[in-house]
C-alpha cells in the first residue's frame, strides 16, 4: 500500500470522499429543486485535491463546476467530459484560445472583455457562452450595477458570444444579513431593468456557501455556487447555520519524532518565547510551517495526541513543532499519531478553531497546507 499508506508519512492529510458525497447530498436536499448545483473547486479543490474531489463530485451528481482560471478548467476536462465549466476569474488575452479549446464559460465584467472575446470567436469561427457578472457591492469583478445596461447592450450586439447566465457575488453573506439583502435587491432590480432579457433561459446565481443560509425560496435564482460548505466547513457563525448537515472531511495529521524531559526554566524554540514553568515532558512533532502549521500557532495552538489536547510551546518552526505532553496519561512515544486538524478519540480540533488561532479564515488555512503534505483518500468502502 505504498502510496496511500499513512504509516510511512511524517505529515499527511486524510480526505473522506464518502463524506464529501454525503455533504453534497445534504446541501442539495436543502435547496429548492430548480437550483442547479455549481461545485466550486478552485485552488486544487480548496486543498483537497482536484482530481479525486472532482471525480467524486462528478459521480455524485453535481450540475456544473466553477474554477478560478482556464488552467484549472483544463484539469477538470482531463478528468471527465461534459460538465459545464465556469471560469470565475478574468480571462487574460493569453488564455483566450483555451476557452474554445476546452469549451469553457468565461465570466465577463466589461464591454472591452466582451468585444475582445467576440472578435476572437469570430476569428475562430466558434461560439462562446458567457456569464455576465454584476458588482452589487463586492467591489471585485463584475460591472458596477449602475452601468450594467452598457454590458447588456453589448451582449445584444455581440455576434458570437451569447449570454448564458448572470451572477453577482455576496461580500458579507456570513455576517451582514442587511447588506446581503441590499445586494440581492440591487441584483434583482438590475436584471429586471433589462426587461427584454430571456431570464427563464438564463442561469441566475448569487449564492456562495454562506449565501444559502438566507436563500429565498421564491427568488429568481436557479443556481448556487458552493465551495467551502461541501467540504463540511461552516462559513458562518453557528447562529446562522442553514439546514444542511455537513461534516468535515479533511484531517491534518503528523507524528511524534521524539519525546524528552526538560527542567523548569529551560527555554523552547527560536527566540526563546516560552520558558518552562515546571519540569516538563515535551514531544517534537514532525510538522511545521513548511507543511502548513502557521507560525501564528506559536504559544497558542494545540494538537491532539492519545485523544488529549496538548499545547504548542514556543515558536512553530519550518519542519517541527514542540508540544507539552506532561499531562498526557499514557506514554507518548516516537511515531505516535498527532492530529493537527480533525478528530482523535473524544477530542476534536475543527478547522474553524484552528483558523482562529492562525488569525485566519478556513478558506486560507485549507490553501496553506503545502505540497509537502501528501493527500490520502478514504473511499466509501474503506470508511464503511
Ligand atoms: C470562491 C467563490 C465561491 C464559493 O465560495 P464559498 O464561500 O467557498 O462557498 C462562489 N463564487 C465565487 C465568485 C467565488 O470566487
Amino acid at each position: 500500500m505504498s502510496q496511500s499508506d499513512p504509516t510511512t508519512f511524517r505529515c499527511w492529510a486524510e480526505i473522506d470522499l464518502a463524506g464529501l458525497e454525503r455533504n453534497l447530498k445534504s446541501i442539495q436536499s436543502t435547496l429548492p429543486k430548480r437550483i442547479r448545483y455549481i461545485a466550486v473547486v478552485k485552488a486544487d479543490a480548496y486543498g483537497h485535491g482536484m482530481q479525486q474531489t472532482v471525480a467524486r463530485l462528478m459521480q455524485a451528481g453535481v450540475d456544473m463546476f466553477a474554477v478560478a482560471n482556464v488552467a484549472e478548467a483544463s484539469t477538470i476536462r482531463e478528468i471527465g467530459a461534459g460538465w459545464p465549466l465556469i471560469v470565475l476569474g478574468a480571462t487574460l488575452k493569453e488564455e483566450e484560445s483555451q476557452l474554445f479549446e476546452y469549451d469553457l464559460i468565461p465570466t465577463i465584467s466589461t464591454v472591452e472583455e466582451l468585444e475582445r472575446l467576440d472578435v476572437r470567436a469570430t476569428r475562430e469561427n466558434a461560439n462562446l457562452k458567457a456569464h455576465m457578472k454584476i458588482d452589487t457591492g463586492m467591489g471585485r469583478l463584475g460591472i458596477w450595477h449602475e452601468y450594467a445596461n452598457e454590458l447588456f447592450q453589448a451582449f445584444r450586439d455581440a455576434s458570437r458570444v451569447s449570454l448564458h447566465g448572470i451572477y453577482t457575488h455576496l461580500a458579507s453573506a456570513d455576517d451582514d444579513p442587511e447588506f446581503t439583502r441590499r445586494q440581492r435587491k440591487i441584483f434583482i432590480e438590475t436584471i429586471a431593468r433589462a426587461d427584454w432579457l430571456p431570464v427563464e433561459s438564463l442561469l441566475i446565481h448569487a449564492d456562495n456557501s454562506a449565501g444559502i443560509s438566507t436563500f429565498a425560496p421564491d427568488s429568481i435564482y436557479n443556481a448556487a455556487r458552493i465551495g467551502l460548505l461541501q467540504f463540511g466547513i461552516r462559513p458562518y457563525p453557528e447562529s446562522m447555520l442553514g439546514n444542511a448537515e455537513t461534516t468535515p472531511i479533511f484531517e491534518f495529521k503528523s507524528r511524534v519524532g521524539i519525546t524528552k524531559t526538560l527542567p523548569k526554566g529551560a527555554s523552547i524554540s527560536y527566540g526563546r518565547t516560552h520558558i518552562l514553568e515546571r519540569e516538563s515532558r515535551i514531544a517534537i512533532v514532525c510538522a511545521g510551517y513548511g507543511d502548513g502549521v502557521p507560525l501564528q500557532l506559536s504559544n497558542r495552538g494545540e494538537v491532539i495526541i492519545h485523544g488529549q489536547r496538548c499545547p504548542i510551546l514556543g515558536r512553530v518552526t519550518m519542519d517541527q513543532t514542540i508540544v507539552d505532553v506532561t499531562e498526557i496519561d499514557q506514554t507518548v512515544a516516537s511515531g505516535d499519531v498527532v492530529t493537527i486538524i480533525g478528530r482523535q478519540g473524544d477530542s476534536e480540533i475543527r478547522l474553524e478553531e484552528f483558523s482562529e488561532w492562525a488569525d485566519s479564515i478556513s478558506w486560507e488555512v485549507l490553501c496553506s497546507v503545502t505540497k509537502r503534505v501528501p493527500r490520502i483518500y478514504r473511499t466509501a468502502i474503506q470508511s464503511g
